[in-house]
């Protein structure tokens, strides 16, 4: 388990992390277990008589704005003293400093930035799959438009999500529901005829789950901090009794 703890009158955090987590090496482990135990005693002695408490981490909330093997990248994850929400910033600067921790007051929240069909893929592998007869482009057209309806109707917290299909925390893919596939099915017989139905019938059976008709979700990590707020609405009460003492003069 990780430990985390907080100072709560300074407002900075002390990552416990454990110690199976290190290599596997021996000596490096042991190394590894010096440095953090030193790290924590400095940590406790740079705020003695200060009042601490440990937070608990919320499960699954780790995420990323760049790939998981970037070693740079900025994460964040939630966690909670019972009471308040906290969103706690873990990045390093540079390859060879050691993680920083920040506590941020309040929660995140992933907005969604933009839905999209893989149109490039779809052509190329319709390309590739149907070279014998390919299909007339103006259909095949009709049928990104179709395909680009359904991303307007879906609704995405119903969708199954395919996590291991995107190397990047921000880019999610999902399956296309069995609405949605109807939906499309049923407006490829306005398109398509005889033979040419058929390829598309069999082409949209064999790519629903691979990654080629697939829809792609791209998210942003919002953050949502409370502190700010409150200190903004104190600035803007300052502003207002100023305001209101040069209007009495
Ligand atoms: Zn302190």
């Amino acid at each position: 388990m990780n430990q985390l703890i907080r100072c709560i009158p300074c407002d900075e955090i002390f990552m416990q992390t454990p110690f199976d987590q290190w290599p596997e090496d021996e000596e490096t482990s042991e190394e590894c277990r010096t440095i953090e135990m030193d790290d924590l005693q400095a940590f406790l002695k740079h705020h003695k008589n200060h009042q601490t408490e440990s937070l608990h981490i919320l499960e699954d909330s780790f995420i990323s704005e760049k790939p998981y093997s970037e070693p740079t990248k900025i994460s964040y994850f939630k966690a909670t003293n019972g009471k308040e929400r906290f969103v706690i910033k873990k990045f390093r600067k540079r390859i060879d400093e050691p993680l920083t921790y920040q506590l941020i007051h309040g929660d995140y929240s992933l907005k969604l930035l933009r839905l999209e069909i893989p149109s490039k893929e779809i052509i190329q592998q319709m390309a590739i799959e149907l070279k014998d007869s390919p299909l007339p482009r103006p259909k095949v057209e009709a049928f990104l438009k179709i395909l680009k309806l359904v991303l307007k109707t879906v609704d995405l917290e119903s969708l199954e999500r395919i996590p291991e299909d995107s190397p990047h925390p921000l880019e999610i893919y999902y399956k296309m529901d069995e609405v949605s596939l109807a939906y499309l099915l049923r407006n490829c017989r306005n398109i398509f005829e005889g033979e040419e139905y058929k390829a598309i019938e069999s082409f949209i059976q064999r790519h629903q789950e691979d990654g080629v008709l697939l829809l792609k979700a791209t998210y942003e990590i919002q953050i949502n901090e409370v502190a700010k707020s409150k200190k903004r609405m104190a600035s803007i009460a300052q502003n207002l009794e100023a305001k209101r003492y040069v209007e009495k003069k």
